[in-house]
């Protein structure tokens, strides 16, 4: 039997990728007629990175991303809060990317074109519902022209993103996303990257806040990269806010004069944005943790089970440890109910610890401090925080996500023997 995968984003194809690694036979439903690299920058911590390489997709990442060496955070005004190492350079075995997200999608759906076969992959076919049965469980699709078809398997799993049908079926009364009352304007630029050229950083506080960083290698001729970029603002909640739509354009005037004056002697924030060809609003949403994941033969992963606010880089990287936790438990358990409980078991609390961390600011909370303490302006951070605050706090929040460095380290991949 099957595994009906609903949603051919991050999570449904490692997911397809990991059960044609361990011999399960699996079949993706996407809603997209055609599959194409859409999206701006993503970053993938270094235990996805692992899980990604045990696919076979090693080399592959290293030409589609760069490797972060640092996370850096500054004030609005500039000054430098906390610098740590990442990737690699912080001890891990495996390194950070920083990489486009549509560069991560193709890359994982020519993959799976070329190991499952085009016969594993539908799109342009939308999961509208599903039935639960003794032994296997149907999913109903609507295509483009409107026929229904409907798929038998073992198990459903619903990869199928923020706005997930199988997640609301669950949950018929849970409605939309629940807004933050900020709003993301999401762009890339082709410019000189700061410092290393390898380093994320996030300027501001929690309702002015600038996130950057480069997802391409500098060209050796013109020194120029492709930097990603994040402005971050509040709104009156009482606004309400568009739903969340990842290509949305934006007009610069709906934020630029916010961020007129934040040149700083390592970025040129004004400068970065013009720069953009395109900008994409989105509202920064996320939803409550939910009770369980599943019904019946039925589960959730990625954005569909748990989505959260992007500020500790992590989403993408959780849908791809979502997938290879799946294809453990379908390894040891088979294509069950029981395996759908285990995975639970141990993916649903640690992301719900995410889900409510990240609304406490994730990393940036460091940076919320340092505005209510000295409104940015300080000649000493020692003054403000100390380092051991600032240390404690950082390695809190990536114990919280699920990558220390040592435990990661330390234990063994989540697919022992790949076959
Ligand atoms: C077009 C797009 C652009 C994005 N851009 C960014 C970005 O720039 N930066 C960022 O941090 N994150 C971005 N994300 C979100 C990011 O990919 C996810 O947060 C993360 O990777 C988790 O992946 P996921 O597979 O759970 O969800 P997603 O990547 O959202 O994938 C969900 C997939 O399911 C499909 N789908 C939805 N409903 C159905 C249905 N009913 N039936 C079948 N298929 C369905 C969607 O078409 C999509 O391919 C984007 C997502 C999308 C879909």
């Amino acid at each position: 039997m099957t595994v009906l995968i609903a949603g051919g984003g991050i999570a449904g194809l490692s997911l397809a990728l990991t059960c044609h690694q361990i011999g399960v036979p699996c079949k993706v439903i996407e809603a997209a007629r055609e599959v194409k690299p859409l999206g701006v920058g993503i970053n993938l911590q270094p235990n996805a990175v692992r899980e990604l390489m045990e696919l076979g997709l090693g080399p592959q990442l290293g030409q589609i991303g760069i490797c972060t060496k640092a996370f850096a955070l500054y004030s609005k005004m500039g000054r430098l809060i906390w610098e740590e190492p990442r990737g690699e350079a912080a001890g891990y075995n495996w390194p950070q990317y920083s990489l486009h997200r549509g560069k991560l999608q193709m890359l994982l759906f020519e993959t799976a074109l070329e190991r499952l076969g085009e016969r594993a992959i539908l799109t342009g076919a939308n999961v509208v519902g599903y039935a639960n049965e003794p032994c296997r469980v149907t999913a109903k699709i609507e295509h483009r022209d409107g026929q229904i078809e409907e798929l038998s398997g073992s198990v459903l799993i619903g990869a199928d993103g923020v706005h997930s049908n199988v997640r609301a079926q669950m949950y018929p009364d849970e409605g939309d996303a629940l807004w933050s009352g900020n709003i993301l304007w999401r762009a890339t630029t082709r410019a000189k990257p700061f410092g290393n050229g390898a380093t994320m950083a996030m300027a501001g506080h929690a309702t002015h806040k600038f996130v950057t960083y480069p997802i391409s290698e500098i060209d050796p001729v013109t020194g120029l990269a492709d930097i990603n970029w994040i402005a971050e603002l509040s709104r009156d909640k009482a606004e309400g806010f568009r739903r969340e739509d990842y290509s949305r354009e934006a007009a610069l005037e709906e934020f630029l004069p916010e961020f007129e004056g934040w040149q700083f002697d390592w970025l040129n924030v004004p400068k970065i944005i013009r720069g953009a060809e395109r900008v994409y609003e989105y509202p920064m949403v996320d939803r409550d943790p939910l009770p369980t994941w599943r019904d019946g033969r039925v589960s959730l992963m990625g954005d569909a089970a748990h989505v959260m606010y992007p500020t500790g880089s992590n989403g993408a990287s959780q849908a791809i440890i979502d997938a290879r936790k799946l294809g453990r438990v379908f390894k040891d358990r088979g294509l069950n109910e029981k395996a759908l409980y285990a995975y639970e078991d141990e993916m649903r609390p640690l992301t719900e610890r995410t889900i409510l961390a990240n609304r406490g600011q994730g990393p940036g909370y460091i940076m919320e401090i340092v505005e209510q303490k000295c409104g940015g302006n300080f000649e000493k951070i020692e003054d403000v925080l100390s380092q051991e605050e600032m240390a404690a706090f950082a390695s809190k929040y990536k114990a919280t996500a699920g990558f220390p460095v040592d435990n990661l380290n330390a234990s063994p991949p989540i697919i022992p023997i790949c076959t």
